[in-house]
This record gives C-alpha cells, sequence and structure tokens, in this order.
C-alpha cells in the first residue's frame, strides 16, 4: 500500500509544497514542532532513510541542505536543525526544524497553526530557493 507521502507525490494527498524536484520533495510538517517544521522526501518510496542506495540518499541529504538554508532566511531561529524518525511514516525523511530552544527538537510540544499560516510559510521559504 503506497505511503502517505507518495500520496502526497501524487497529489491525492494535499501539503504545503516548499521545494520539489524530479527526485525530491519538501513540504510542510502538518503537526509541526515549530513554525516553519518542514519534511524532505525522497520520490522513490523507501521505509528506511539508511536503506536508500547511496545516490538516493546523498541527493536527499543536498536538497534537504538547500531547503534548511532557505527555512532559516525565511524562518527567524538560532539554527534549522535535522531530524530522522520515522517511527509514523514508513517513507524516509528528514526533518528540518527551526529551533530557538530544546523543546523544539522535542516532539511534543506542537505548534498549532492556521491553513493560511502554513500556507504563508510555505510560501516565505519557497521565495529563498
Ligand atoms: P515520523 O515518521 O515519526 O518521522 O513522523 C512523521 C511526520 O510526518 C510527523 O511529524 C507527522 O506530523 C508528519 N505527517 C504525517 N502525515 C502528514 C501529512 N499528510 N502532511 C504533512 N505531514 C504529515
Amino acid at each position: 500500500m503506497a505511503s502517505v507521502f507518495s500520496k502526497i507525490i501524487t497529489g491525492e494527498i494535499p501539503c504545503y509544497k516548499v521545494a520539489e524536484t524530479e527526485d525530491y520533495l519538501a513540504f510542510l510538517d502538518i503537526n509541526p514542532n515549530a513554525k516553519g517544521h518542514t519534511l524532505c522526501i525522497p520520490k522513490k518510496e523507501v521505509d528506511k532513510l539508511f536503506d536508500l542506495d547511496e545516490s538516493s540518499f546523498h541527493g536527499l541529504l543536498e536538497f534537504s541542505r538547500k531547503v534548511a538554508i532557505a527555512l532559516e532566511k525565511a524562518v527567524p531561529c538560532k539554527r534549522v536543525g535535522l531530524t530522522v524518525i520515522g517511527l509514523e511514516v514508513p517513507h524516509a525523511h528528514v526533518h528540518l526544524i527551526p529551533l530557538n530552544t530544546m523543546e523544539d527538537a522535542r516532539f511534543v510540544n506542537k505548534s498549532k497553526l492556521e491553513k493560511g499560516e502554513f500556507q504563508t510559510i510555505a510560501n516565505a521559504i519557497a521565495s529563498h530557493l
């Protein structure tokens, strides 16, 4: 069965898109730790990040780096953190999280954003790419 993220890639499920290439997609996490929390995924559906072939793995990190640099310009924060978990969605992904405190790195205190805010942030990050 296709993962939620594969359904986002095909457009079956909507997302707040930040960036897209032939092989990778970045979109806002729907339940963010902090404003601007972004997910970067390979379009190829592979469950675990470290099971990606070497070229896809490096490609995803390069893509994530570009998105992180744009994210830091768009969302005021001390730095952008990169986390890999994958316990909820079995489709390899990297979390990019604007960090101001250690709390932002914990997946416990979530930020509630309105639809309009998600779109504004996605557009702001995209404008720095
Ligand atoms: P994990 O697999 O533990 O790294 O967590 C998966 C992440 O994907 C969580 O932070 C969810 O909030 C996020 N997520 C799940 N479904 C969606 C969706 N449809 N759109 C955006 N983010 C999602």
